[in-house]
C-alpha cells in the first residue's frame, strides 16, 4: 500500500522514532509545530478515525491516548500540559490518510485552534 504512515512503521522511510511495540510507533513529526511535536500511530493501516468501528479498533486507540500521554511524562510535558489532535478528512486538515495522534507541547497553546 502507497501509505507514508505504513512505510515509516515497516522502517521502509526513515523517522526519528521516540516510541514502538508490537502495535504502535511514534516519531518526531517532520515539521514541528511546537518544541515537541510527535506523531503516534498504529502499525495497522486505518485510514481515517470515520474507519475506527469496533472494539478492537477502540482498544487501539485507547492505547494510542496511553502512549501519547506516557511520552508527555517522558519529555516533561505533563505538568505544563500538552495538546493530543486527531485530525478527520479535509475540514479536520487530514493530510496523510494513515490515523495519527499528534502530541504537541512545550508552548502555550491557543483555543479556539485554527
Ligand atoms: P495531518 O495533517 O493531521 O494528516 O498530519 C500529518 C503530519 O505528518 C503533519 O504534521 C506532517 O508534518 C507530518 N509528516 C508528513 N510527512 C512526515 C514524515 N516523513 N515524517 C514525519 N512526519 C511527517
Ligand atoms: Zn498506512
Amino acid at each position: 500500500m502507497d501509505c507514508l504512515f505504513c512505510k515509516i512503521a515497516m522502517g521502509d522511510i526513515p523517522a526519528k522514532i521516540v516510541y514502538q511495540d508490537d502495535q504502535l510507533v511514534a516519531f518526531e513529526d517532520i515539521n514541528p509545530q511546537a518544541p515537541h511535536h510527535k506523531i503516534i500511530i498504529p502499525r495497522r493501516h486505518i485510514a481515517t478515525l470515520n474507519e475506527i468501528s469496533n472494539k478492537e479498533d477502540s482498544h487501539l486507540a485507547g492505547n494510542m491516548i496511553h502512549v501519547a500521554v506516557k511520552l508527555a511524562k517522558q519529555f516533561n510535558l505533563d505538568q505544563d500540559g500538552y495538546r493530543l489532535v486527531w485530525n478527520c478528512n479535509s475540514n479536520g486538515g487530514q493530510t496523510v490518510f494513515h490515523i495519527h495522534a499528534h502530541l504537541l507541547g512545550g508552548r502555550q497553546m491557543i483555543w479556539p485552534p485554527g
